[in-house]
């Protein structure tokens, strides 16, 4: 066990294992009455539970009752009820309980942190960056509140009598279907800005990672926000998401492209709006001039970070000739100092993948390419002495078009290095496929690696870093370009993309058609004169 501090409730974690054959209460990994008291949180009337076990050890954790489609009506009734008295409190007091919840994650998240790993499998230090991450958007989106969302005033087509400002206006409710990778900051990072624009929420997140999402959801109502504007279902995506799609006036998708691709035909059918944070082959470059240290320090975390579950992480190392032996021989040695387990404890470097499906499209990627003539630098087998879905960080040479892990995602800790000679092929390389979603670029000359940036088609660039420098940084926009997405989270854009924007125009003492007995052709005339003075004046 860690030195973790017990939460405020006592802590989720049982001391030693109970066996559930005899004891029908019990859990191998949490408390049935903790496990209980999150998932009561659910809107499911079905009577129907799925069981939900630890990739840790394949120990049971809960089983979360299922929703209808009866229960996502209901969910939707409240939401749109609760919505309409959020949207007139102030945005202050809005801003106030994101506040509270920046304070309640930080103080909590130790009890956080321990369901995450217990969820998903990850090492500790990549479960610390989810609490993080909400941390950031809370504060982030409280401090910002009225830079995004007070009344604007926008130019008016006749200097000093049209007086304009725009409105942002909530949406109303959104729906927000999250993936299991990120299960703690994917769940609730796209809400709070929906609900600090005046929004309310119904959530979906993945069936294998329910409890950490439901945690969100009780921090969420401890920190104030009332009761109903975050509602949180439950049941298979194919079912639930176009239930949602039905009724919601947004959604937020994050998950595979091929889903995102149909929560995009779903909302066109409504014309509704949707963001889609989808999938990536996130390329590495490693420039001549490049810290060799520092980019293989950083190239571990790229790759490898939850397992390499990131949708920002790199599978593609494009590395310049001159360096890549030197490269090469540093990346493969932290790779394999790397510590793996199944703990709960700081001190394991990567954890395991989350479920066999993770495993086997790891396991089929690799034997793929060593089939077809991939040479493995180290890693390239399962691990199930450690647990059931392990798998080793694998760094692989000489993959080829042909090859699986060529263009298509593995989402798990397998990378793939290529030698360039020169950077404008390097980056055409990078750009090859039709994802889109994150670049690195390691240089010692920054403003090089600035300009070389503008090139990669890729929503987010990180200089000398992996994915955390962007990530990290909520005031700039995230996602995707080509296949990887559509709209951004974080930023302006991840606020205003939950508003409608509404133009309010008062006229003073002139009117938009000919006055005083003028004729259609004389106001024609004064307008085309007015047009040509403004222009002369310097107008937009
Ligand atoms: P997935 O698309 O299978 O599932 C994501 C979510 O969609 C889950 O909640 C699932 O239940 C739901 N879903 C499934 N079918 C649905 C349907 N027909 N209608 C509505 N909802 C449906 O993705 P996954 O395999 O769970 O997640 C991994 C993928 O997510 C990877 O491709 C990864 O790159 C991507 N991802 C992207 C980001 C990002 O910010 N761009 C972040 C995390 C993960």
């Amino acid at each position: 066990m860690s030195d973790r501090n017990p939460s405020p409730a006592g802590g989720p974690l049982v001391e030693g294992p109970r066996d559930p054959e005899h004891d029908a209460t019990a859990s191998y990994a949490l408390e049935p009455e903790y496990a209980e008291s999150l998932t009561r949180r659910l809107l499911a009337t079905t009577g129907e539970t799925v069981e939900v076990r630890s990739p840790l050890n394949g120990a049971p954790l809960a089983h979360v009752p299922q929703s209808s489609a009866d229960d996502v009506a209901q969910a939707f009734a409240r939401a749109r009820k609760a919505q309409q008295a959020w949207s007139r409190v102030s945005l202050d007091d809005r801003a106030a309980c994101l506040l509270r919840l920046h304070d309640l994650i930080l103080d909590r998240q130790d009890e956080i942190i321990d369901m995450i790993v217990l969820e998903s499998g990850k090492a500790r230090k990549h479960a610390f960056d989810e609490p993080l991450h909400v941390a950031l958007t809370a504060r982030y989106y409280a401090r910002t509140a009225h830079q995004h969302l007070d009344t604007q005033r926008k130019l008016g087509v006749v200097p000093g009598l049209t007086r304009v400002e725009v409105n942002r206006v909530p949406k109303g409710v959104v729906g927000i279907i999250s993936p299991w990778n990120y299960p703690f900051t994917m769940a609730l990072c796209d809400g709070l800005p929906a609900l600090l624009a005046g929004n309310a929420v119904v959530a979906k997140p993945d069936a294998q990672t329910m409890l950490s999402a439901l945690l969100g959801a009780q921090l969420m109502e401890e920190a104030g926000f009332p009761a109903d504007l975050w509602t949180v279902v439950a049941g298979p995506g194919a079912d639930i998401g176009p239930e949602m799609i039905s009724r919601a006036d947004y959604i937020c998708f994050t998950g595979s492209t091929a889903t995102g691709k149909l929560i995009a035909k779903g909302c066109a059918e409504r014309l509704i709006g949707c963001s889609l944070e989808l999938g990536g082959k996130n390329p590495i470059l490693v420039l001549r001039d490049a810290d060799l240290e520092k980019a293989a320090e950083g190239a571990v975390r790229a790759s490898f970070s939850n397992a390499g579950q990131l949708c920002v992480s790199m599978e593609r190392m494009f590395v310049a000739d001159q360096v890549y032996d030197r490269f090469v021989e540093r990346f493969v040695a932290r790779t394999e100092a790397m510590t793996l387990g199944a703990s709960l404890d700081w001190g394991v470097d990567m954890g395991s993948l989350i479920s066999q499906a993770q495993l086997d499209t790891v396991v089929r990627h690799v034997d793929d390419a060593v089939a077809k003539g991939a040479r493995v630098l180290t890693g390239g087998r399962a691990r199930p002495d450690l647990g059931p879905y392990f798998y080793e960080p694998t760094i692989l040479e000489g993959v080829t078009p042909d090859m699986t892990c060529f263009g298509d995602e593995t989402f798990g800790p397998v990378i793939a290095l290529y030698r360039f000679h020169d950077e404008a092929d390097a980056v055409a390389r990078a750009n090859a496929g039709q994802y889109g979603l994150n670049a690195s670029i390691y240089s010692r000359d920054g403003a090089r690696a600035r300009a070389i940036a503008r090139y990669v088609k890729c929503g987010t660039v990180n200089i000398n870093e992996a994915f955390g420098a962007t990530f990290a940084s909520i005031d700039s926009p995230m996602g995707g370009m080509r296949e990887s997405g559509m709209g951004r989270r974080q930023g302006s854009e991840g606020i205003h993309r939950y508003t409608e924007s509404q133009s309010v125009a008062t006229q003073r003492l002139i009117r938009f058609a000919p006055m005083l007995g003028m004729s259609d052709a004389t106001y024609a005339k004064v307008m085309t004169a007015n047009l040509r003075l403004m222009k002369k004046l310097g107008r937009a």
